[in-house]
């Protein structure tokens, strides 16, 4: 896909406003519109899958507009190209910022509803330790973009906790 700069400036406009409406949106239709536990678990993973894709886009977009080569920065004409790779970058995000709660089973050794919304303390994956660690392992692993997997990672997690610590839990 091919946009201009200005059309990308768009793009992270749109992007920016979903954001906060998902953010401050979500939660409470969670609280007070979804009934059964299962669907509130998957409402919140939803949730956190598409802010840590949203933001992983956002992300992506601003490197394209100040990293890539081509015309000046300022030419409002600038064509930016999004490929199947960003694509499955986002996907990642995704799958990432929705996987993180998986910490929740494990810490809570139980499937029960009660059990993994009402732990003692946090899960393991939801601590700023985990998240540099995560981040780290995945800039050495990847040998292609190692910068860009540890970015992903980084902002998919930190994503996560930020919302879990505003959310009324
Ligand atoms: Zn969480």
């Amino acid at each position: 896909m091919r946009l201009t700069k200005f059309e990308t400036v768009q793009l992270i406009s749109i992007c920016q406003i979903l954001l906060i409406l998902i953010v401050r949106i979500s939660d409470y239709f969670i609280e007070y519109f979804v009934q059964c536990n299962i669907c509130k678990i998957l409402s919140d993973n939803i949730c956190h899958s598409t802010i840590a894709g949203t933001i992983y886009l956002i992300t992506n977009a601003l490197e394209k507009i100040f990293l890539s080569q081509g015309e000046s920065l300022f030419s409002r004409n600038r064509i930016i190209v999004f490929n199947p790779n960003d694509l499955v970058q986002i996907l990642s995000s995704m799958t990432i910022g929705s996987l993180l709660d998986l910490d929740h089973i494990i810490y809570a050794q139980s499937f029960s509803y009660y059990s993994i919304t009402h732990l003692s303390t946090r899960p393991f994956g939801h601590s700023i330790t985990f998240c540099i660690i995560a981040s780290i392992i995945s800039l050495i692993v990847s040998w292609k973009y190692p910068i860009r997997a540890g970015v992903l990672t980084f902002s998919a997690i930190f994503s996560h906790q930020l919302r879990d610590s505003g959310a009324q839990k």
